[in-house]
């Protein structure tokens, strides 16, 4: 596309209108996530909802594509020509204390909601990242660094302003547009793209959370005993374990460099003694490297999985678990351990409890019973994203007798992101119903670099 084809959208659009060869297009269309980048024959850097809907038009009208990123953590699908609207710069941020909502643009991301949220003693339901956008995060489900205690982000969201394909501004609520509501939280981008996004806040201040480190190689069997642990915990006992390639980097502590580690992560809103009661048998795990454990404002949560902010190429897969004894645990370590043909971070996250309950709201997130969601990571330097395929095609085969379901924020991207492996995140009755709307919304299929919910064909 040349700049004669896009001047009469440039010039109803307040933010910038991109197109290949122009300065900044390669920043613009650049996220978190290094690993295939947007090739779109346009970009939309929106600054209001009046851009999107001016994009969305314009697309519409041409029967491009449209696509949508925020941070650019979690794309499934990279564009290759279309439209590419971007938010990075509606990253407004508003505070009811009164009502325990926030109310953010399309592009806030959590480290600007914690802060603002802290000062009122209130607090997301985040993830582990707060670099992380808030949008798609929260459409995606939402499994936080609280999600055993308070279940789903997702389900905390009180109402949308949404373009839809036609390119009108709608705001949807429970209320007014339940169908729409209930698509659109958990269905993502299929069905147009938020512009704000407003939801509950919780009233958490501080908890007790950091980590525990240990040498993997001297702590062979701890994956299965951090899950015979967690499983004796309560509710309000949040954690995770991490199997961590740490780089011999001189910025990594002395005692973790350059070894495999387990990273045991804990975030406990009761009180800090009995958080470190309920801690006190880890320590038995295996002999510990490092350990850092505190009772902490809420604001400083982001430093408990401690995920670097910088882009970095990247490739995720997931799946929900029903059990994890000994023999999954081997299973994991198999393909994924520090043996692995390609490195591989492998997290497991305590989950279930309130991620069961059914939300007030009925929306397209899957519950899940599941005690267990396993993801593993891959850093792309100097590894072709195809050779990780046969570590985790084998890895998820194997554990597919005690998979039950995925969680559509860690699916990935690229082959991961096939449809096959998003109908895994979807009830199968919901998922008919999200092709129904999506043909009624989106009947010209606009929204479908994502993870794509097909429309049902008439
Ligand atoms: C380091 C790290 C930690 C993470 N931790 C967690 C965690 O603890 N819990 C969890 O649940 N997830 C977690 N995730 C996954 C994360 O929630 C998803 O990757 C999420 O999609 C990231 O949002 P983004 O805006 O950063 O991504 P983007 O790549 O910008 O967006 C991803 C997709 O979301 C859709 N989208 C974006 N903006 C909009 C919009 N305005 N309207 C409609 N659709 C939109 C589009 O399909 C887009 O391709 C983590 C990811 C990373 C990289």
């Amino acid at each position: 596309m040349k700049h004669a084809d896009v001047q009469p959208l440039a010039s109803r659009v307040a933010g910038p209108v991109l197109v290949p060869g122009d300065e900044g297009y390669d920043e613009e269309r650049t996220g978190a996530n290094l690993a295939v980048r947007h090739e779109p024959d346009v970009i939309v850097g929106a600054v209001r909802a009046e851009d999107v809907q001016e994009a969305v038009r314009f697309a519409g009208g041409r029967g491009l594509p449209v696509a949508v990123q925020g941070t650019g953590h979690g794309y499934a699908t990279a564009a290759r020509g279309g439209l590419l609207v971007t938010t990075r710069r509606m990253t407004q941020v508003r505070v009811d204390a009164g009502r325990r909502t926030v109310s953010v643009g399309a592009g806030a991301r959590f480290d600007q909601v914690i802060p603002a949220a802290a000062r009122y003693g209130l607090a997301p339901l985040n993830g582990s990242a707060p670099h992380v956008g808030v949008v798609s995060y929260v459409l995606g489900g939402g499994v936080g660094l609280l999600a055993r205690t308070y279940g789903y982000a997702a389900d905390r969201v009180r109402a949308l302003e949404l373009v839809t394909a036609d390119g009108q501004l709608r705001r949807v609520t429970p209320d007014r547009e339940p169908d729409l509501y209930g698509a659109v939280v958990g269905g993502r981008d299929n069905f147009g793209i938020v512009t704000r996004l407003e939801m509950d806040l919780v009233p958490v201040a501080r908890l007790y959370g950091g980590g525990l480190f240990y040498d993997a190689g001297a702590a062979p069997g701890l994956l299965a005993a951090y899950a015979r642990w967690a499983e004796g915990t309560p509710r309000e006992m949040n954690s995770s374990v991490a199997l961590i390639p740490m780089p011999d980097d001189p910025d990594v502590p002395g005692p973790l460099r350059g070894r495999h580690v387990y990273h045991v992560r804990i975030a406990y809103t009761g009180d800090a003694a009995d958080g470190a009661r309920l801690v006190a048998p880890l320590r038995k795990a295996g002999p510990v490297l490092l350990e850092a454990l505190a009772d902490m404002p809420y604001r400083h949560s982001g430093s408990i999985h401690d995920e670097p902010d910088v882009p970095v190429p990247f490739q995720r897969e997931t799946a929900m678990l029903r059990e994890v004894d000994d023999a999954v645990a081997r299973t994991v370590l198999e393909h994924a351990g520090p043996q692995a043909p390609v490195p591989c971070v492998v997290e497991l996250r305590h989950v279930g409890d309130a991620l069961a309950r059914a939300p007030r709201h009925p929306n397209s997130v899957a519950r899940s019973h599941a005690p267990y969601l396993l993801s593993v990571v891959t850093l792309l330097y100097g590894i072709p994203a195809d050779d990780t395929s046969p570590v985790y095609d084998g890895l998820f085969a194997a554990l597919e007798p005690v998979t039950c379901g995925a969680a559509l924020n860690f699916l990935g991207h690229g082959p991961h992101a096939r449809e096959e492996r998003v109908r895994a995140a979807y009830a199968p009755a919901v998922l008919r119903r999200l092709s129904r709307l999506k043909a009624a919304h989106d009947p010209s299929n606009t929204f479908r670099l994502n993870y794509h919910i097909p429309p049902t064909t008439p």
